[in-house]
């Protein structure tokens, strides 16, 4: 499979090759598709070579039906196939057994869409053990091709990553994908920018607490860091190097079968923003300035942080001022208390997942003091 000037395949061979970790690599992801144009034909031609759909349910939110679902829609009820359109409202249990319902008596399943559609959609496939492709309309997030849905369960009071499996193929129109709202791909490039943190972290989770560190993972995500900021140095609009490194972030996550590669303190503090209830923030822009914040907290008292000075927070956040990302907790609707209470209790949320939160909490006027001098408030 190739995404942009890459052949993913010979790529997950070479990392994997020599990877250190006991683990058998093995992802389900079997094709990235980058299209101007003609997405509906390109997923009909996809599902013809995967199987032989009589019927196929689509996911869609209001946005996207009008985005590419129709077309999507459009381009397989005529060639026979009947479709089932199903409205996605929020990333909750309703949903996915809403999704669950209109995947019954269907053969497969497309998600068209951002975040929500497509992690519903995931984790609807993957109770119906039915195959999914994922068709996003923008590049906010590193879920379009990852094996983790996150959804709202029950009550909880804020969203938890659930292992499903990724799509089977991936169909970007590079064009939609250009026309999408900018802040958009600033989000991507926030949860790209996340995995900074996130890498140190899993170093922590391997010292602490005995977990393994997949080298292939490991490196995926340190190039998918690196695709990100290309796209940044490019004016953002290479939108085919965000798409790579989202990519590139979820297959991590397929070859480890979790998010540990992408997913550290700063995830955990944007989980517990969640919570709150209170932010107005994009994931990508709430897990950005949780990796500012961590950022200073690793190197201070993390000695296996990162030398390279492009990676230390001082860049991070100033890569986030020239996307436009939120750089302070005003621009989110939050307060220094918001702050404080989410660096001091992030930890809470995930006991398991060992991060440099774990490894020495932060008191209160310490949390303060990280705010205060990355100026994030
Ligand atoms: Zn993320
Ligand atoms: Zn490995």
């Amino acid at each position: 499979m190739r995404v942009g000037s890459h052949d993913v395949d010979a790529l997950i061979d070479e990392v994997s090759v020599n990877c250190s970790c006991s683990r058998t690599h093995s992802v389900g992801l079997k094709g990235i598709e980058v299209v101007n144009g003609h997405a509906g034909e390109t997923v009909l031609r996809l599902i013809g070579e995967n199987c032989c759909a009589e019927r196929v349910a689509v996911a869609v939110d209001r946005v996207t039906l009008g985005v590419l679902g129709g077309e999507v829609a459009g381009a397989l009820s005529s060639s026979g196939i009947e479709v089932k359109l199903v409205e996605v409202t929020k990333a909750d249990e309703a949903n996915v057994s809403a999704v669950e319902r209109s995947l019954a008596g269907t053969e497969f399943a497309v998600a068209v869409g951002g975040g929500t559609v497509i992690d519903v959609c995931k984790l609807a496939s993957y109770r119906s053990g039915k195959p999914f492709v994922s068709v996003p309309t923008a590049l906010s997030h590193d879920g379009i091709s990852s094996p983790v849905a996150s959804i709202w369960l029950g009550d909880r009071p804020y969203r938890t990553s659930v292992l499903a499996r990724e799509p089977m193929a991936v169909v970007a129109d590079i064009s939609v994908l250009r026309g999408s709202p900018r802040r958009l791909a600033a989000a991507g490039v926030g949860d790209l920018l996340a995995k900074v943190t996130a890498l140190k972290d899993w170093e922590l989770g391997k010292r602490y607490g005995g977990e393994e560190v997949c080298e292939a993972a490991y490196q995926l995500e340190v190039m998918a860091i690196k695709r990100a900021l290309e796209f940044v140095r490019g004016g953002l609009r290479e939108h085919e190097k965000l798409l790579e490194g989202l990519v590139f972030s979820g297959l991590a996550m397929s070859l480890v079968g979790s998010s540990r590669p992408a997913s550290g303190s700063e995830h955990l503090i944007s989980h517990y923003i969640d919570g709150k209830g209170k932010s107005r923030a994009l994931h990508g822009e709430q897990v950005a300035l949780g990796t500012v914040a961590m950022a200073l907290y690793h190197s201070e008292v993390n000695d296996m942080w990162w030398k390279e000075e492009r990676l230390g927070w001082r860049r991070i956040r100033r890569v986030m001022e020239e996307v436009g990302l939120p750089v302070t907790l005003a621009e989110i609707g939050l307060n220094e208390e918001d702050g404080v209470g989410a660096i001091v209790n992030a930890a809470d949320i995930r006991p398991e997942r060992f991060t440099v939160l774990h490894m020495r909490r932060p008191s209160e006027q310490e949390a303060m003091s990280l705010l205060r001098r990355t100026g994030i408030c």
